[in-house]
Formats: C-alpha cells, structure tokens, sequence
C-alpha cells in the first residue's frame, strides 16, 4: 500500500463556488445522503448560498427528497442550470440516467459523469458565487470516490456513520481515503444515534452507543454531532419536504444547524 504512487495534484474545481464540501460514508444506509441534504439546508439557513450534488451513482436520491422532477435545462456553454429547490441549487446523477443504469456504470463512465456534474453546472456566477457546494458522495472507497477525491478541489470531508460496529469499520476506510488523497476531515457525524422511546421518552440505542464518537476520538477527527432516530426526518424525506426547512427550530434542524456551523 505504502509503494503506491501519491495522489495526482487535484485539478477540477466548479466556477464560482468557494468551497467544496463532500459528504462521505463508508457503507450505503446510514443516511449519508439524508446528512448531506439537511447540512445543506443548515447551511443556506446560515444565510449562504448553497449547492446540493448528489453524486451517488448508486442510489441517487435528491431528486426524491426534494420533490424535483425536471432535469436541469441547458444554457450558453452546455452549461446545466440546476433546479432549486428549497433554496439549494440542485444536480443530480438521476437527472443525467435513470438509477438502473448509472449503477452499472464503470469506473470511468461514472467518473467522467461526476465531473460533468461538478464542472459543467452553472453552481455560482461572477455576481452571485456559491458559498458552499455539498456533495453527496457514493458510498463506500471504491475506484470513483478515489477519482472524486483526487480529481477535485475538495475543502473538507464529512463522513457520516451509524454507531454500529459494521458501518464504524468501514467509516474508518472513508476516512483513510481522504487522509491518503489529502482531504482535510471536517469530521464525523454519528446519525442513528439513538430512538427516542415516545411513551417513557427513554433513548434506545438501536445501533449501539456512541461508536462514532469514539472512532472520532481515537483518529483525533472532529466529532460534528449525533442526530436520532427520527421517524420525522424519513417520512419528510420520502414525501419531499425535508424536516431541517420544515421544522427549521425543531430538535433535528437544531442539531444539523451545530454541525453546519463546525464545518
Ligand atoms: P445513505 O445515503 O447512507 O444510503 P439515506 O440517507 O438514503 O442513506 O438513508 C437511508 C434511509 O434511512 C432513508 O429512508 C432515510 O430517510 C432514513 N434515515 C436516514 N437517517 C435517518 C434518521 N436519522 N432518522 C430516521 N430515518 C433516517
């Protein structure tokens, strides 16, 4: 591992964006996308102006969460003008194919789409730049994230775990990935963390206790937050209205408007 070359100097950065924030994970379902559209939306609630680039060829899911059907249109340049939606500018892999199709994709075809997302969307102009691009990675450390990584200006990395064992094992790979392709690690968000009992408002802790703190401990990484269970947080995002714009002073808003502001 150590004999392998070091990572090309990163090159592709989208115009007039300031910062590019990914949101990483090591295994699918433990709501990285979920983190990653409600940090987005903490964010734009800071006051700035914010993208949201589901580039999760395995699942992309934006465009559900945001009620968004139509494809960006095209303008000078081939530029795609993306759709917004609750304030972000949105883009999407599932804008470009249909799912069944982008999960077949090979390394490189998925690469080169990614790219297109982030380089050739009209994200920012001169006038009014983009503050903050929010990338919703695909999951897991395979050959595409690696390019991701390596090929794009990226300012910081989140990575999002679940408390359990499984998902903090492969967490940790997420990391090692930014680490070794220098990524800053903004830190860990541990969503899932708990369920909170609604008759005795007892917490449950459905996948373990604190693991993502711990890993964060242990790697001397940032630890962003933990946000629970939320049977609101799912339900508003199968039916396009996502909780943080819903409730913006509920529990769930205020908890991603702590870790928009460690970021
Ligand atoms: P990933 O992007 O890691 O595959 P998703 O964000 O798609 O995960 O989440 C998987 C499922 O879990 C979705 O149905 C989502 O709505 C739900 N989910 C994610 N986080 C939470 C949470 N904190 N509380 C309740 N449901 C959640």
């Amino acid at each position: 591992d150590q004999n392998r070359p070091k990572a090309p100097v990163a090159s592709s950065r989208p115009a007039h964006v300031k910062r590019v924030i990914v949101v990483g994970s090591g295994k699918g379902g433990v709501g990285k996308s979920t983190v990653a559209l409600s940090l987005a939306l903490a964010l734009k609630g800071l006051g700035l102006r914010v993208g949201l680039l589901d580039a999760d060829i395995y699942g992309p899911s934006a465009p559900l969460m945001l009620g968004v059907t139509t494809p960006p249109a095209f303008g000078p340049e081939k530029m795609m003008i993306p759709p917004q939606a609750f304030g972000l500018k949105v883009n999407s892999v599932g804008f470009l194919v249909d799912a069944d199709q982008a999960m077949i994709w090979r390394g490189p075809m998925a690469s080169q789409a990614l790219n297109q997302l982030l380089t050739q969307t009209l994200w920012g102009t001169e006038a009014e730049p983009l503050d903050v691009l929010v990338v919703d990675m695909p999951p897991g450390t395979g050959d595409v994230q690696l390019t991701l990584t390596q090929k794009t200006m990226i300012d910081g990395a989140v990575v999002v775990s679940t408390p359990q064992e499984m998902a903090l094992i492969d967490a940790r790979r997420a990391i090692t990935l930014f680490e070794k392709t220098s990524v800053k690690i903004l830190g860990i968000v541990e969503n899932m963390a708990w369920l909170e009992n609604p008759v005795s408002g007892e917490a449950i802790y459905v996948f373990g206790r604190d693991g993502a703190k711990i890993l964060a401990q242990n790697l001397k990484v940032p630890f962003l937050g933990d946000v629970p269970l939320d049977p609101a947080l799912r339900k508003g995002s199968d039916e396009a209205q996502p909780l943080v714009a819903l409730e913006p002073d509920g529990d769930v808003a205020v908890r991603f408007k702590m870790i928009a502001q460690a970021v």
